[in-house]
């Protein structure tokens, strides 16, 4: 309002020709600007008479003095070669309208906006502005936006762009692909849609981190269907008219990672087999050795003192070396069933463990009723494994449970199971002599033995074939004991859905 005030006291102190002079030198500054009059030959309009040109419109034409010169003669290339402008022209002084549009004129190869209006009827006014360059620039613009959109669309990574609220603002091809969505359904996602590592807050809080700097990590993303995915995410921020943003780069590892996944599984399955050598040169060297050299001993007395060696002792040196010889072929019989449990889910059949602790108990008749044990099943669910590696697995429990018990009570073993979700649980129970707290994990060990020979005969191999058995089935094994209570065994086996 004060604005107005001022200037309307200021105009008041001109003079109107000093109005005037300021008008003619803004109308002259202006954009091109023509009045023109249509020149009718037998009621066709054939040219234009110009009225009123401003300095522009003569400097740009490169004439002076054009007032009543027409058009043909003052721009005759233009007369001639733009027939669409000039109908246009004598359309609107015709008609009464008003037009603007943007138009390339080929014959003087410029760009320019034009607007045209009928102030009276057969007259227009047509002004101007030259806007090749703007065009120019519009055009680069346009060709950089293309190569932009390109490169967007033929990466294969996941692009996105988000703004510092986590809206998505524009995705690629390989984004949509990535999460399931159409470039439709994308659109209106916001980041907490995706990011599978924190909600609203935490999201946030991870784009004003990562909004100042160029970043690189791993995380997880929710696809469509609810499943995440691993990826790798390259970040950087971009601070543009006046607004930051947040470009992300994402790939998808899952694959790869599965992989480096199965490697790593490799490389600890080498390093078991390996040590499983180191342990089996061991038994070579050290207890087979033993037994050998007991048969190697008392067969070098019987060859020395074949002559007057007593019957009694002849016998006795036999029974040595018989005993050696058994020995010898129980830890070669063991090793080689150690040595043959693999990894072949292939061997896999559906077991019902009822049964197979039926068979089991036959098998052991003769040990259960030497050692006048009861043996208690629980109910027992079906299975599905490696049938006779989880029969040996059994054997080996019950066969130590009738084996490691001292006569002082009557022995009673249970076996039983409880469903664990995704995992079987059983136990084998005992009310033996029981192993001391600092063996617990020891025995599990091959070759490691609590007791001697003559005290417990035995390989020290059993335990390490049953944790080699449950690994092979996923699971795990382990041991609740008291020292002269007894024990019980637990161990678990992987659920597999029954499709056989
Ligand atoms: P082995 O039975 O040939 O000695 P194992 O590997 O089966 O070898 O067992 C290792 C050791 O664990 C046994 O020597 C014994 O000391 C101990 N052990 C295994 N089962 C029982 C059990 N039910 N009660 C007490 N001790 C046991």
């Amino acid at each position: 309002m004060e604005i107005f005030d001022n200037s309307e006291k200021i105009s008041g102190n001109l003079n109107s020709t000093r109005i005037e002079e300021l008008y003619r030198s803004l109308f002259d500054k202006l954009h091109g600007f023509v009045f023109c009059r249509i020149v009718y030959k037998n009621k066709l309009a054939q040219d234009f008479e110009c009225i009123l040109v401003n300095k522009t419109f003569e400097n740009q034409i490169g004439q002076k003095n054009i007032t009543g010169k027409t058009f043909s003669e003052i721009a005759p290339v233009l007369f001639k070669n733009e027939s669409n402008l000039i109908e246009r022209c004598a359309y609107i002084a015709n008609s009464g309208l008003s037009e603007s549009f943007e138009t390339y004129l080929d014959s003087l190869q410029l760009w320019v906006l034009i607007s045209i209006q009928c102030q009276e009827l057969d007259h227009f006014i047509l002004s101007y502005t030259i806007i090749t360059d703007r065009k120019d620039k519009e055009k680069s613009i346009d060709i950089l936006l293309r190569r932009y959109h390109s490169i967007l669309e033929i990466s294969s990574d996941g692009i996105h762009i988000i703004d510092k609220s986590g809206n998505l603002i524009e995705a690629n091809d390989s984004f949509c692909k990535m999460l399931g969505f159409t470039k439709n359904e994308i659109k209106h996602l916001n980041i907490t849609d995706w990011n599978a590592q924190g909600g609203k807050e935490e999201s946030i809080a991870l784009i004003s981190e990562l909004i100042f700097k160029k970043s690189f990590f791993q995380t997880k993303y929710i696809l469509k269907d609810g499943r995440t995915i691993d990826v790798e995410v390259n970040t950087i921020g971009i601070h543009l008219d006046k607004e930051d943003y947040l470009y992300a780069s994402a790939k998808d590892i899952t694959a790869r990672l599965e992989n480096e996944k199965k490697i790593i599984d490799s490389i600890i399955l080498l390093k078991k087999l390996n040590t499983d050598l180191e342990s089996f040169a061991f038994i070579a060297s050290h207890d087979l050795k033993a037994p050998l050299s007991v048969v190697r001993r008392f067969l070098s007395l019987l060859q020395d003192q074949k002559n007057s060696l007593s019957n009694e002792n002849k016998d006795l040196y036999l029974k040595f070396i018989q005993n050696s010889v058994e020995q010898m072929n129980n830890l070669i019989t063991e090793l080689l069933q150690y040595s043959s449990i693999g990894n072949n889910k292939d061997e896999f059949v559906r077991i019902d463990l009822e049964d197979l602790l039926n068979s089991v108990k036959f098998t052991l008749a003769e040990s259960i009723q030497f050692n006048r044990a009861t043996i208690n099943i629980n109910h027992l669910p079906v299975i599905f494994g490696n049938k006779t590696l989880i029969n040996e697995l059994f054997i080996n429990l019950l066969s130590n449970a009738l084996k490691f018990h001292n006569n002082s009570n009557l022995l009673t073993i249970e076996v039983g199971y409880s469903d664990k979700g995704d995992m079987h649980q059983f136990f084998v129970s005992d009310n033996g002599i029981g192993i001391a707290a600092e063996n617990l994990q020891k025995i599990f060990t091959m070759f490691k033995r609590l007791h001697t020979q003559t005290e417990f005969i035995g390989t020290g191999i059993g335990l390490a074939l049953c944790k080699r058995i449950v690994e092979t089935h996923e699971g795990e094994i382990w041991v609740e004991s008291e020292l002269g209570k007894g024990s019980v065994f637990y161990f678990t086996i992987k659920k597999i859905e029954l499709t056989i």
